[in-house]
């Protein structure tokens, strides 16, 4: 076939667009994400509060290490120590330990990066300064379970760095971030890291969820048992617009989607005790919801009224017994029989739904953007460089 001249220049024509068209698109996180390629940076760092109120600290490794004076950032020691004893008495200055193998134990925990050891009113606190992914290596086998679909993991990996984000900027803290307890994000060091939850970290790694561009307060829970918390009815004085509720079709399978409990007046009883000493003989309680949940409590007795959110009234049992606020009451002669749906405080990301979600073929920014409305999914590189932590 021959081809004309004006046919010849309407492909070059076509040629040219096609080329401009691709030079004029920067890949976006989500792209670079599917295609496995790294989206930010992963050099950021966290200060994680390990160990507080210690009076002897053990430090072991078994390669060279470098003791830093960090208020003249002057080396101390340099060498190889195996195994250092720390009394508070012998400790007037903040130590800093660097090894060259990421392999130190603090009083028994295994922690990749720098251990930092300071003295704070009398006591040693030790908080261990790592990159943010390390950090989130550690996090993730506490907070979901490690064989659940790759997508699910990887939403959590995305939820737990960005909760992390929000508090390094939240935090006022002088020397630490946040600390290693349920205060925050449970992490416990390299001992239970897994490689599914490590490939869920590295696969997302620098991507956050930002709300008007800020990180957001990505809270989590197990199961909302059909329908998600707004974070406004369960803790005065919150009302953050990416937490209100969802419908949640998606945890029906889950262990705690429905259950029941039976909860006595004596033990009512003794849970206002520890509280409110001049509590008397109950005689009445009533419950007021919102979007579902128990949101407040009324309990008249004896000596007079105590009124009280759902989230306190919950909060006086053992974790267990009342699973979440998402339940109807039946009164009995003895207590109360509750029917509840769901564990966990319901706001956020619902766990068991990102697992069925991700069952279903959905991929993590499908899950996030479900359970937080309104956010984005960047990288971190878009956050101003002040708010971050980097270079480690
Ligand atoms: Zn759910």
């Amino acid at each position: 076939m021959i081809l004309s001249l004006p046919t010849i220049c309407k492909m070059r024509l076509y040629v040219i667009i096609v080329l401009l068209v691709m030079i004029g698109c920067v890949p976006s996180s989500e792209y670079l994400a599917k295609t496995g390629k790294r989206v930010g940076l992963d050099n950021d760092y966290i200060r994680v509060l390990l160990l507080k109120d210690q009076v002897k600290v053990v430090i072991e490794t078994s390669s060279k290490t470098k003791v830093v004076q960090l208020s003249n950032n002057t080396i101390v020691y340099n060498g190889n120590p195996k195994r250092l004893e720390f009394f508070i008495h012998k400790l007037p200055e903040t130590l800093q330990f660097e090894t060259w193998n990421n392999e130190i134990i603090v009083n028994g925990i295994q922690v990749r990066g720098m251990i930092q050891l300071l003295p704070v009113v009398g006591k040693i606190q030790v908080v261990n300064v790592l990159k943010m992914n390390e950090y989130l290596y550690g996090v993730l086998p506490y907070e979901i379970m490690s064989g659940w679909p790759i997508e699910a993991l990887k939403a959590q990996a995305v939820a737990a760095r960005t909760y992390a984000y929000y508090h390094i900027m939240k935090n006022n803290s002088t020397y630490y971030d946040l600390d290693a307890s349920t205060n925050f994000q449970v992490y416990k060091g390299t001992v239970s890291e897994t490689d599914t939850t490590n490939k869920a970290v590295d696969s997302t790694s620098g991507i956050i969820m930002v709300y008007n561009s800020i990180p957001i307060l990505a809270y989590f829970h197990s199961t909302c048992g059909g329908r998600t918390a707004d974070d406004r009815f369960v803790w005065k004085g919150e009302d953050l617009p990416y937490l209100t509720s969802v419908n949640c079709s998606y945890c029906k399978n889950s262990p705690f989607y429905g259950w029941q409990v039976n909860i006595s007046l004596d033990e009512i009883y003794e849970a206002l005790l520890k509280k409110y000493k001049t509590v008397g003989q109950i005689r009445a309680i009533t419950l007021g919801r919102e979007d579902n949940r128990v949101s407040n409590i009324k309990i008249e007795h004896a000596n007079g009224i105590i009124r009280m959110t759902g989230n306190d009234f919950r909060m006086m049992f053992e974790a267990k017994k009342i699973k979440s606020l998402y339940f109807e009451a039946k009164q009995t002669r003895n207590g109360l029989i509750l029917n509840g749906h769901g564990w966990g405080h319901g706001v956020g990301m619902c766990q068991w739904g990102a697992k069925e979600m991700a069952g279903q073929g959905k991929n993590f920014y499908d899950i996030l953007r479900f359970y937080y409305r309104g956010i984005s999914v960047v990288s971190i590189n878009t956050i101003p460089q002040k708010y971050r932590k980097t270079n480690l």
